[in-house]
């Protein structure tokens, strides 16, 4: 039986190990994390389209993740002014939508489901190199240990190995010039924002919420930054300074921001956000990258982890049905590059109107209601969010 080493245990890894014993291929996961954390990140809106992928190999996060459903996102002006209404996803036929799940959630899910179906998953082996010959691939590990197989995917994430091993000179993570900062609060007080996440275009930043039943806030922010802030000035900001810092940003917005922020409960994550508008090299002999390592999108656009659930179920696919890897591996990126590629563009206008300047805010609070109506109604995004990935039919070559 083809042995595929699968590099990185993230949402494409995970997925891609069940895609992959769906097709007939023994997966093995390689992850860097000594073991699995299910407290790690923040939350992730999951796309109707990531989660009707998933249903590809029988696995629902939108039932099983405690997730929050969000098929619509409510724009407001800092002042207070509605800007419109947006559909986020469409409804698949039995009723499921887009849900906001906790990372660590959606992590403990998929681990689960690999487990399930027997799948290995080893914890505390981060790829440092490989060797690849024409009958198989050895990858060596940064504790010295070493596994062998028919192929390898590097479902890395953002900061690859997989990829610079693959292409050194590919492209380096680019900054989008945006910080999302995030986390959680609680405040019994307020209605719960049932179906339904709030954005705010505020007068200095962008900020979006949610709050479930019993008062929990889901809450992030987006900060413009010209230069990208290192790891060390992050880790020394402590949830004390982001609360005296994200209240006089949004001193001058809707007073619902002042009381989520006043009522924080526990940490406050900060990430420089990235993305890779495009790679040119997916693959090469027994190599293959998918999801962030090959494509990152930024946030904005609510798709990252979709897009890696899509690659790994269409990789999968096409090894089933391709009369050879090469043909397999060219298959997926001509399926997958044009989509991607158009997510991550749409992703980074997104992030683009998140921060103005007095005159462009003015010009947009009064356009985006027009805009809104015109260009983001179900119809436009259909494109995004009504595609199906049928694991029955054949991937053409
Ligand atoms: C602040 C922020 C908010 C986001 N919000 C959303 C959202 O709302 N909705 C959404 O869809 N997406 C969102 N994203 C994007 C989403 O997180 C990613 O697109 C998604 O996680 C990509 O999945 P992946 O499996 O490709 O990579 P990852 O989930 O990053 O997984 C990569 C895995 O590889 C492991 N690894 C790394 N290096 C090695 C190595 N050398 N050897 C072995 N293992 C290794 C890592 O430990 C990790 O477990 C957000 C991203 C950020 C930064």
């Amino acid at each position: 039986m083809t042995k595929a080493l699968i590099i990185g245990g993230g949402i494409g890894g995970l997925t891609a190990a069940m895609a992959l014993r769906r097709a007939g291929i023994e997966p093995v996961v390689h992850e860097a994390y000594e073991q699995p954390d299910d407290y790690a990140g923040l939350f992730l809106n999951t796309a109707s389209n990531g989660l009707d992928a998933l249903r590809a190999i029988d696995v629902d996060i939108a039932r099983r993740g405690d997730g929050f459903p969000i098929p619509r996102m409510i724009m407001w002006s800092g002042t207070g002014k509605r800007l419109g209404e947006v559909a986020n996803g469409t409804t698949l036929p039995d009723g499921t939508v887009s849900v906001c799940v906790r990372r660590g959630e959606m992590q403990k899910v998929l681990r689960a489901e690999a487990h399930a179906r027997g799948i290995a998953i080893e914890y505390g082996k981060r790829l440092d190199t490989y060797d690849a010959t024409p009958t198989g691939v050895t990858a060596r590990f940064t504790d010295g240990t070493e596994a062998t197989g028919d192929l390898l995917i590097g479902a890395d994430g953002i900061h690859s190995r997989t990829r610079r091993l693959l292409d050194p000179d590919g492209p380096r993570p680019r900054f989008t010039g945006l910080l999302s900062v995030g986390g959680y609060s609680h405040d019994s007080s307020l209605a719960p924002t049932t179906d339904t996440q709030h954005f705010v275009f505020g007068k200095r930043a962008f900020f979006g919420y949610l709050v479930r039943e019993g008062g929990e806030v889901y809450w992030f922010a987006n900060l413009h930054r010209p230069q990208e802030p290192s790891r060390q000035e992050l880790d020394a900001m402590t949830p004390g300074w982001w609360q005296r810092h994200l209240t006089d940003l949004f001193a001058d917005d809707m007073p619902v921001i002042g009381r989520i922020l006043g009522n924080l409960a526990g940490e406050v994550g900060a990430y420089p956000v990235h993305d890779i508008p495009t790679s040119p090299v997916w693959h090469s002999g027994p190599i293959a990258l998918i999801g962030d390592a090959v494509h990152a999108t930024s946030p904005s656009a609510g798709q990252g982890a979709s897009m890696a659930i899509e690659d790994a179920i269409v990789l999968a696919k096409c090894l089933r049905d391709a009369p050879d890897v090469a043909t397999a591996y060219t298959t997926y990126e001509r399926l997958r590059r044009p989509r991607v590629e158009k997510v991550v563009a749409y992703s980074k206008t997104l992030s683009n109107s998140k921060t103005a300047g007095p005159v462009a805010r003015v010009f947009r609070d009064l356009m985006m209601p027009v805009a809104l109506r015109l260009f983001a109604n179900p119809k436009s995004h259909a494109w995004m969010y009504d595609h199906h990935i049928d694991w029955n039919q054949r991937a053409a070559a």
